[in-house]
């Protein structure tokens, strides 16, 4: 538990939420800000901000969790699709800083579009940008 962390609060009980599941290590509750009927949160319990310091018991346990809870969403809510995303840091959207995974039910003709690609990547790019990933692995 993190002081003053809004899902810490959430899975503690002490603010209320939409909850849809939870177990040891999961708390899973509808966003209360939905992009469509069904938006939903997949919480870890423990306390951390993002993907990049994220304990290795949780990375392996919410593959698992991810496609229990998009299965009965999708089902759900009757959608065409779903949307699995995961916000991590500033710069990419993430505004609590507890981790946590969307799903976002989706239905033909919603509206929304993904994000166009900029193109532009010569070979010699892709080769350094490769080199470089490779590099951290
Ligand atoms: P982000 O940090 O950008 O990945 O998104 C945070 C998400 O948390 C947003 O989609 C909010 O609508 C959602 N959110 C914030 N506060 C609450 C709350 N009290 N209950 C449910 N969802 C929340
Ligand atoms: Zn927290």
């Amino acid at each position: 538990m993190a002081n003053n962390c809004i899902f810490c609060k959430i899975i503690t009980g002490e603010i209320p939420a939409s909850k849809i599941y939870e177990d040891n290590d999961f708390f899973v509750m509808l966003d209360i800000n939905p992009v469509n009927r069904g938006h939903s949160l997949v919480i870890p319990k423990t306390h951390f901000a993002n993907i990049f310091d994220a304990p290795e018991e949780i990375t392996a346990k919410i593959g698992p969790m991810i496609k229990k809870m998009a299965q009965a969403i999708k089902t759900g809510v009757n959608a065409d699709g779903l949307n699995v995303v995961i916000n991590n840091d500033q710069a990419a959207g993430q505004v609590v800083f507890h981790a946590h995974v969307h799903l976002i039910p989706r239905f033909e003709g919603d509206g929304f579009t993904h994000w166009h690609g900029k193109g532009g990547e010569t070979p010699a790019d892709f080769e350094e940008t490769k080199t470089r990933i490779i590099s951290e692995l």
